[in-house]
C-alpha cells in the first residue's frame, strides 16, 4: 500500500518507508557502512533559484555516502566543474558535503532520492518518489528552467508537471515549454556516457549554458505542478 508523503515538502524523512526494495537496500548499507549517509538525499542549493537540475538517483558511493547530490562520484566532478565555470557555483568542489561549495541561482535534486541497487530504480519507485520531486518544484517560487540529466529525470519531471510524456520526447539539447517552465534535456553526465563519447565535456558545457540562459530569460509565472 502506498504510504502518505511523510512531509508536505520536497524533503522525505530520513526513514521514508515508501519503497520497500530501496528501504531494504538502505538498511543493508547502514549496517555495512555506518559512517555513510545512507538515507534519502535532499536537494542542494537555494530554494529561490531559477534553475533546477534533476538527476536520476544518488550513486552508492557518491551522494549516498556523502549526503549531497552528485558529490563524491565521477558525475559530480563534471557537473560541479561545469557549474563553477558558468558562475552557477562558488567555492571549491572537493567531493564532500562540507567543502563549503555554494550554488548560485541553481539547485540540484534527484528524481529518486534513495540509492537504488545497480543505479537502476524501478518504474514504480520513480513514480512513488515523484511526489517529492513535485513538491520540490512547487516550493521554488522563482523557478524558470529545469535541466534534466538523462531520460529518466526528463520523464519524471514531465510526469510531475502533469503533462503527457508522449508530447515531450527526450533529446539531448532539446528544449520544451511546460507551462511557465522551460525544460532542457541533457544526456546524463555519467562516467559511462563520457567514456563512450555519448556526452563530451563540450556538449555538457553547451547544454548547461542553454539551461542557464533559459532560467534567466523566462518570465516565470504560475507553474503546472
Ligand atoms: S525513493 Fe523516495 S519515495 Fe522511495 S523510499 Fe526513498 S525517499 Fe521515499
Amino acid at each position: 500500500m502506498v504510504q502518505p508523503v511523510a512531509r508536505p515538502s520536497g524533503m522525505p524523512g530520513r526513514d521514508c518507508p515508501r519503497c520497500p526494495r530501496l528501504v531494504a537496500f538502505r538498511k543493508t548499507w547502514r549496517e555495512r557502512e555506518p559512517d555513510w549517509f545512507n538515507a534519502p538525499v535532499d536537494s542542494f542549493g537555494p530554494v529561490d533559484a531559477r534553475l533546477l537540475i534533476v538527476g536520476l538517483a544518488p550513486g552508492l558511493r557518491g551522494a549516498n555516502r556523502t549526503g549531497r547530490p552528485f558529490t563524491g562520484d565521477y558525475a559530480g566532478d563534471l557537473l560541479y566543474a561545469t557549474l563553477l565555470k558558468f558562475g552557477l557555483a562558488r567555492g571549491s568542489y572537493q567531493a564532500k558535503a562540507d567543502d563549503g561549495l555554494e550554488l548560485l541561482d541553481c539547485r540540484i535534486t534527484n528524481a529518486v532520492r534513495c540509492v537504488p541497487p545497480e543505479n537502476k530504480p524501478t518504474p514504480e519507485e520513480i513514480a512513488t518518489c515523484r511526489d517529492f520531486l513535485a513538491a520540490t518544484i512547487k516550493e521554488m517560487p522563482r523557478l524558470n528552467a529545469v535541466l534534466a540529466l538523462g531520460r529518466i529525470a526528463h520523464e519524471a519531471f514531465v510526469a510531475a508537471s502533469g503533462a503527457r510524456r508522449s508530447q515531450f520526447p527526450f533529446g539531448h539539447g532539446r528544449s520544451h515549454k511546460l507551462g511557465a517552465l522551460t525544460l532542457v534535456d541533457s544526456y546524463h553526465c555519467s562516467r559511462y556516457n563520457t567514456n563512450t563519447g555519448v556526452l563530451t565535456p563540450q556538449m555538457f558545457h553547451d547544454v548547461v549554458a542553454q539551461a542557464r540562459a533559459a532560467a534567466r530569460s523566462s518570465d516565470g509565472g504560475e507553474k503546472r505542478v
